[in-house]
This record gives structure tokens, C-alpha cells and sequence, in this order.
């Protein structure tokens, strides 16, 4: 008799638990995306084929929707990428011909013979954003575009997308072309240099892979995905999963929503938000959800000091040595630029300049202006920063092009005493500039100036934000057509 007593009272609070525990909501809000620019909530409209909505705050892209084919499309560019991919690994980029000796340039010959020189690091970050990246990232499409036709969606296919979105930027094959043509310009003079198939394999691979990710409606893929009804974070703590749709529902405080960074997905919860720290798991991808990047200005600004340190000797120290009948020429970063403009070639020469001096600097200086304004809390210039940091972040992956004429350099003229090029220590501490800069970029997240600024209020709803169809002006959308989170 008493344990059957113990037994019920144990039931009951068990239950009682339950109840306590499934009290905790999470509302997935349709209709409503975040910028990922200055962290503005706004109001999705459901979007026409080839219509762009922006943000009325910044102006960052904030969704896209395709005209072509959501699979077939991609799926066709991806194919022509795997099929030059695949040639170019066995193909060969230049021949350089010194008095009847011939030498040949592969997509692998630059970070073997770096690596070969005591260079290793650089030899095996260029393998990797030139050799190694594209083949992952052609790869990884493929699979995400034969999980995403078919009926029902594997689990892995948004995970992939979600790694996907991550390794895009570090394949640099259209950068690897500009180096491969400063390298070309370098050596047309000197002796005899012909441009061979691969040359030709790699500049189709950057037209059908830049076509593959144009083409490619993300957001298709993960609208086709099941939203979990039931989360767990971290401590434990368990929330169901409601959905309300703003067209309909009134709008949950501001403080209390965020938006998954990977799947783009707006999210409610039933208290104020801590702004860095986890929030759980996402009930779409499993990313995790945090209000903002954890860390984001200590980071940055660690990255932008080591950056600094750097720069000085990458501007300082030859980043290669070239030798002609034995006697030796060192060539800084400056030097090589002036070279090609003395040779008459300003086009390329104003293109070293920009990529490999003006980039680094611009971007130093203007990460270090958008820390101080978080830190001063100012409301100046935070349109233009916004703006900035989206080209800042896009175009640092362009100072490559000196390593990558290294790589090729190195690789091609290897005539022992007649003509002979060596990297120097100048083309390690160059290219750790590029990489902890772009990484600087990365770790900073442009919302936390509007936050400090106190302007991430209330979500703006009276009317949608413009659509705009190439460029021109768009309609507004009715309001019950808003853009949903589920097929
Ligand atoms: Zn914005
Ligand atoms: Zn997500």
C-alpha cells in the first residue's frame, strides 16, 4: 500500500516536471528574416522568380529567388566543373622553353617544389585553396544536389550545404588565374612561354563553378527540410517547437529573436536573449544558435594586431629571389609591382598594387574603424561601414595572387645556373598576412556596430521591404503574401 502510494506521488511529480518543462515555447516566426548586415529584423515578401529582396536599412541581399532551375541547373554546372576538374588535375598549365631545355607547370607543381624550398606552409595553403578545396567543394555539391532531388531529403543533404556555405570562399581558382597571368607577364620576356590546355581548364572551371552557385537556390533546399518539434540546449532544458507566421500573428519582442546563421532561420524564444553565448540548437540544420559571433571585436582585433606584426616584414623582406647566369636579383612585393610597370604592363602592375599593397592595409584600417565605432558607440558612417565591411570581406581572398605567382615562378623556372627562382621568407609572412586578415574579416560581425549604436529596436513592419528586379525599382508585395519556412 505505501509503495503504491511512493509510486503515484512519484508519477505526479514527474509530470508535474513535464508540464513545467513543456511550458517552454519556441516559435518559429515565418515571414521574417534578419540581416546578416546590420541585424535588422524585417518583413519577407514572397519572392517572384529572379527578384532580389534587400535590406532597407543597409542595402545587403537578404534572400534570392532563381529563375532557372533549382536543380537541374546547378546540377548541369556542376557536372562541366567535375569533368575540367578532373582534367586539369592531369593537365599542364605553361611550358617554359630556356635555350632548348624545356620545363612544365601542373597544378601541383607550385606547393611541391615551395614545399621542396623549406616553404611548406605556403606549399600546403596553396594546395589547398587551389587543389584540394574545388574538388571538396565540387564534390560536396554533387551529393547535396542528389540529396536534394529526391523525394524525401537525406538528413546529411542540409548538413553538407551548411559545410558547403563554409568552404566555398577558400577555393581560389579565379584568384589562381590572375596569378597565373602576373607569372605569364613575368616570364614573356625572358625566354619562350607557352600557355597549354590547362589554362584553358581552369578559367572554364571558374566560369562553371561562379554558374554552379548562381544558380543554386538555397533557401529551396531548406524549405524542403522538416522543422523538429521538440529542441533541447545545452542545459538540458527542452522546447517545443510552435510556428506563427507574421502576416497573421503579432510580432514577438525584438530581444527575444534571433536567426540561425546558417539556414537563415527566424526563431522566438520565451525570454531575453544572452547576445554570445549558445542558445541550442536549431531545430531545422542543429547549428548552433547564437544572437551574434561569439567574441566578435576581442578576435578580431588579435587577428588585425598578428596581421600588423606580419605586414611589416612581408613589405620588408624579398618574397622571392631570381637568378640569372648565377648572379641573384631579391624582389619584394613592391619591387616585383614596379617591375611590371617598367615593362610597360600598367594594367597588371596597378592589379598587383591593389591586390597585394592596397588590399591589406584597407583592410586593417578599415576593420580597426568599425571596432572603434562599436566601441564608441557611434551612429556616423554606419551605412558606408556596413557596406565596406561586405567588400572587405569578399575581395581579401585577391592578395593570394602574389603567392600564386610565387608558386608558379618557383615551379617553372628551375634551370639550376642559367635562370632559377626561389621564395623567400618574405612569402611566408606575406601570405600569413592575407590568411589573418581574411580571417579578421571573418570573426567580425558588422551587427554588433548597430547594436552599439542602439539601433536594433523593434521589428520595422508598416510596409515591405523593396524587391527590385536587376537593378530597378520593384513592387511592394500584398501583405498576406509573405515567404514561408516550409514547402
Ligand atoms: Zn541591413
Ligand atoms: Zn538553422
Amino acid at each position: 500500500m505505501k509503495d503504491r502510494f511512493h509510486t503515484r506521488l512519484w508519477r505526479h511529480a514527474v509530470n508535474m516536471t513535464l508540464a513545467a518543462d513543456s511550458t517552454h515555447e519556441l516559435i518559429v516566426v515565418e515571414g521574417v528574416r534578419e540581416c546578416p548586415g546590420c541585424g535588422l529584423f524585417q518583413r519577407l515578401p514572397r519572392l517572384a522568380p529572379g527578384r532580389v529582396a534587400a535590406c532597407e536599412r543597409c542595402g545587403r541581399v537578404l534572400a534570392r529567388r532563381r529563375r532557372t532551375s533549382p536543380i537541374a541547373a546547378p546540377a548541369a554546372f556542376c557536372i562541366a566543373s567535375a569533368a575540367l576538374y578532373i582534367s586539369l588535375l592531369v593537365s599542364t598549365l605553361m611550358m617554359l622553353d630556356v635555350q632548348g631545355r624545356e620545363n612544365t607547370v601542373s597544378l601541383f607543381s607550385g606547393p611541391i617544389e615551395l614545399m621542396r624550398q623549406g616553404y611548406g606552409e605556403v606549399g600546403l595553403l596553396v594546395g589547398w585553396v587551389t587543389v584540394v578545396t574545388p574538388g571538396l567543394i565540387i564534390a560536396m555539391m554533387s551529393a547535396i544536389l542528389f540529396g536534394a532531388s529526391r523525394k524525401h531529403m537525406p538528413d546529411w543533404t542540409p548538413r553538407l550545404l551548411r559545410w558547403y556555405e563554409m568552404t566555398r570562399e577558400w577555393s581560389m581558382i579565379e584568384v589562381y588565374i590572375l596569378g597565373v597571368f602576373v607569372a605569364y607577364s613575368k616570364l614573356v620576356d625572358l625566354a619562350h612561354v607557352d600557355l597549354l590546355s590547362g589554362v584553358y581548364l581552369v578559367t572554364a572551371l571558374m566560369f562553371t563553378m561562379a554558374a554552379t552557385d548562381s544558380t543554386l537556390d538555397e533557401h529551396r533546399i531548406w524549405r524542403t527540410r522538416d522543422i523538429r518539434e521538440e529542441v533541447a540546449d545545452e542545459g538540458g532544458q527542452s522546447y517545443s517547437v510552435t510556428t506563427i507566421n507574421i502576416a497573421r500573428d503579432p510580432m514577438p519582442p525584438v530581444g527575444h529573436m534571433l536567426s540561425c546563421s546558417a539556414c537563415h532561420l527566424v526563431m522566438a524564444f520565451d525570454h531575453e536573449l544572452p547576445r554570445e553565448t549558445s542558445n541550442g540548437h536549431c531545430p531545422r540544420c542543429g547549428h548552433t544558435l547564437r544572437c551574434r559571433k561569439p567574441f566578435s571585436q576581442s578576435n578580431t582585433l588579435s587577428f588585425l594586431i598578428a596581421a600588423l606584426v606580419f605586414y611589416v616584414p612581408a613589405n620588408m623582406f624579398p618574397v622571392m629571389t631570381y637568378s640569372k647566369v648565377g648572379q641573384g636579383e631579391p624582389s619584394t612585393i613592391v619591387h616585383g609591382a614596379i617591375e611590371l610597370w617598367q615593362a610597360g604592363l600598367i594594367p597588371l602592375s596597378l592589379l598587383v598594387i591593389f591586390a597585394s599593397i592596397i588590399v591589406p592595409v584597407a583592410k586593417i584600417f578599415s576593420l580597426s574603424l568599425m571596432i572603434e565605432t562599436t566601441w564608441f558607440r557611434s551612429t556616423r558612417w554606419l551605412v558606408p561601414l556596413t557596406r565596406i565591411y561586405r567588400v572587405v570581406d569578399i575581395v581579401g581572398r585577391w592578395s593570394m595572387i602574389d603567392v600564386f605567382m610565387i608558386s608558379i615562378l618557383v615551379a617553372v623556372v628551375r634551370f639550376g645556373f642559367m635562370a632559377n627562382v626561389r621564395a623567400d621568407f618574405g612569402c611566408v609572412c606575406f601570405a600569413a598576412v592575407v590568411i589573418l586578415t581574411i580571417f579578421a574579416a571573418h570573426t567580425f560581425d558588422p551587427r554588433t556596430m548597430w547594436d552599439a549604436a542602439g539601433l536594433n529596436g523593434p521589428v520595422r513592419g508598416r510596409q515591405f521591404n523593396k524587391t527590385r528586379q536587376n537593378g530597378g525599382a520593384g513592387a511592394l508585395e500584398s501583405k498576406e503574401n509573405m515567404e514561408p519556412e516550409r514547402a
